[in-house]
């Protein structure tokens, strides 16, 4: 590719709206551009980076025998109310009608229209077990859409779904899906975690999440320094607790047990509802699994956590007090009440503000300072969040847990029948008789997993795409640039043209920054980039028969002649 034909849209200033560094560095480097909350445009140099997430998952994909296929973002409600989940996904799903009146959503994720399209396409035992995946775009409306492409409302994932005669295929499909993830996070050059992730309603089957550590990360993730332990950290606190394991309280101990008051919690954490905290938050899951914000209280002047404040005063209006009368009212069955800070532009501001009691360790979650409860037949009580401590010895019996924050890139899980019976999709067994088939469902965040690589990998000079183990995963954009020192000599445009073909010759995916622009634009256009190579042609070292490399990630620099450049990069 030559620089001078190719939208080379970087800025010099950090955009105003772009709130992590992955956010500012992908508008700055010219990958993407926002054109609403949540919504942007991937530009040619940011859509070169996404092509290659793409065809490494892809690659794996089919490397476990899965099949693409592509299903309409736009599917019909009929579908999401047999499920059941047209009115328990709650206000992520977009719903909307079209000229006939006829009702549809846009897809935040497939389970109804590949169950759907088994149903119809899958007869016999015989064609078991069989996997599909797409890699499409999703629509969330996310409810903070944040973090540019991280969170963003319409963004692409690879979705897969399996179909099994019985469990045990499903749990090998699973163990495959998780090679694969692994493979596919290894190649991808992270530092990740598989994680046991919360399996919800549907207890009993596997879920695995697998989570790139970095401290904007949203989740907190625990795991072990020697052992494979590890897990979301609800997850960790419920089963450090016992509480998965015992469930010892009856229908009507639950409905005696009391539900908690913002007051209660205040108190329960000592926490001085005073000018120090401004502002408390409860917000929770009805039994459906739909999120609620239940109220909001704010005290004192709001110099705390006012942006914050300002946005969740849209969706929590009108603001009141949360009583237990509230929350029953609410049908709240899960939720978390606390202090809740998890804007990183204003943790650090927060957690200065909030020291006087924070000191009494009082937060692993440098987010939040709260506590969980739920209100179901395994949990009752408030579970409190303080409890799980970098140091303590883990669950399984061996080591120590360390806490990191994760950025979840990838969810496998094992649906068992939910949507298969709900749809009636069955095939014939070996015995003649309808068997109800039994699913797996394993998500990707693509264009997520971008930002991920970014947060993880940047300097103060730009983007540092990871080191992959083979350098055709790599996630850079160019590999190589070459850049002619401009001369009145033609010799120096015709070397460095003559060393692009030889490049692209061997397949490197290389970029001749022609461009007419000074050479300290060039370079700190190509740091902010992220390309992993710099090569100098220049009169100068062309006396010498050498060109100059310089190295992205350390810095380095070389005088190399023409076959040792070569035998470098090609
Ligand atoms: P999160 O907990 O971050 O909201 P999720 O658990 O709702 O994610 P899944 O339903 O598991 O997401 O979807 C599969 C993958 O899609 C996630 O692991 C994540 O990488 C990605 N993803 C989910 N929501 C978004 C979003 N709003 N923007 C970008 N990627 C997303
Ligand atoms: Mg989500
Ligand atoms: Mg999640
Ligand atoms: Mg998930």
């Amino acid at each position: 590719m030559k620089a001078s034909q190719f939208l080379f849209a970087t800025l010099k200033e950090t955009p105003n709206d772009a709130d992590i560094a992955s956010s500012q560095l992908m508008v700055r480097a010219g990958l993407i551009r926002k054109i609403a909350s949540g919504l942007y445009i991937w530009l040619p140099m940011g859509l070169k980076v996404l092509k290659q997430v793409e065809r490494v998952v892809r690659e794996e994909m089919e490397n476990i025998g899965a099949q693409e296929l592509l299903m309409p973002m736009t599917q019909p409600s009929e579908l999401w109310q047999t499920s059941g989940r047209f009115t328990d996904y709650g206000p992520e799903l977009l719903r909307f009608v079209d000229r006939h009146e006829r009702s549809f959503v846009l897809g935040p994720t497939h389970e109804e229209v590949i169950t759907n399209l088994a149903k119809g396409e899958l007869r016999s035992y015989k064609q078991l077990p069989v996997t599909f995946f797409q890699i499409q775009s999703k629509f969330r409306d996310e409810i903070r859409p944040r973090f540019g492409v991280m969170r963003a409302r319409e963004f692409t994932m690879k979705d897969a779904y399996s179909f099994h005669i019985d469990q045990a295929s499903l749990a090998e499909t699973y163990q495959d899906m998780y090679d694969a993830y692994t493979r596919i996070f290894t190649r991808l050059g992270f530092d990740f975690r598989a994680v046991q992730a919360d399996s919800g309603s549907i207890g009993g089957f596997a879920s695995h999440e697998f989570h790139v550590l970095a401290d904007s990360g949203e989740d907190d993730i625990v795991f072990s320094n020697v052992s494979d332990y590890a897990a979301n950290i609800e997850l960790a606190e419920a089963i450090s607790t016992g509480e998965r394991q015992a469930p010892t309280m009856t229908r009507q101990d639950i409905d005696t047990v009391e539900m908690p008051t913002c007051e209660a919690v205040a108190d329960y954490l000592d926490l001085p509802l005073t000018k120090t905290v401004k502002t408390l938050i409860v917000n929770g899951e009805t039994a459906e699994g739909e999120p609620q914000l239940v109220a909001l209280i704010l005290r004192g002047d709001h110099t705390l956590n006012e942006i914050k404040a300002e946005k969740l005063a849209e969706v929590a209006a009108p603001l009141t007090l949360a009583s237990d009368a509230d929350l029953k009212a609410a049908g709240l069955h899960k939720g978390y009440i606390g202090v809740d800070l998890d804007m990183p532009v204003l943790v650090d501001r927060a957690a200065a503000e909030l020291s006087d009691f924070v000191a009494g360790a009082n937060t692993v979650n440098k987010h939040s300072i709260g506590v969980n409860w739920e209100r179901d037949a395994h949990i009752t009580r408030i579970v409190d969040i303080r409890n799980v401590q970098e140091g303590d010895a883990s669950p399984d019996g061996q080591g120590t847990l360390q806490i990191k924050r994760g950025i979840e890139v990838g969810h496998i899980f094992q649906l068992g029948d939910k949507y298969s019976q709900a749809l009636g999709c069955s095939v014939s067994g070996e015995e003649g008789k309808p068997v109800t088939l039994m699913m797996g469902c394993y998500g990707i965040g693509v264009s997520r997993i971008i930002a991920a690589a970014i947060e993880q990998n940047h300097d103060a000079n730009g983007i540092l795409w990871p080191t992959t183990p083979d350098v055709k995963d790599s996630l850079a954009p160019f590999e190589v640039a070459i850049v002619p020192m401009k001369s009145k000599e033609e010799t120096v445009m015709q070397t460095a043209t003559a060393l692009y073909d030889a490049l692209k010759a061997r397949g490197v995916n290389v970029l001749l920054d022609d461009r007419n622009e000074r050479p300290g634009v060039k370079f700190a256009d190509l740091e902010l980039i992220g390309v992993p190579h710099r090569v100098i042609v220049s009169d100068r070292n062309l006396a010498e028969d050498k060109y100059e490399h310089v190295n992205r990630r350390t810095g380095e620099k070389q005088l190399l002649s023409h076959d040792e450049l070569l035998a470098a990069l090609g």
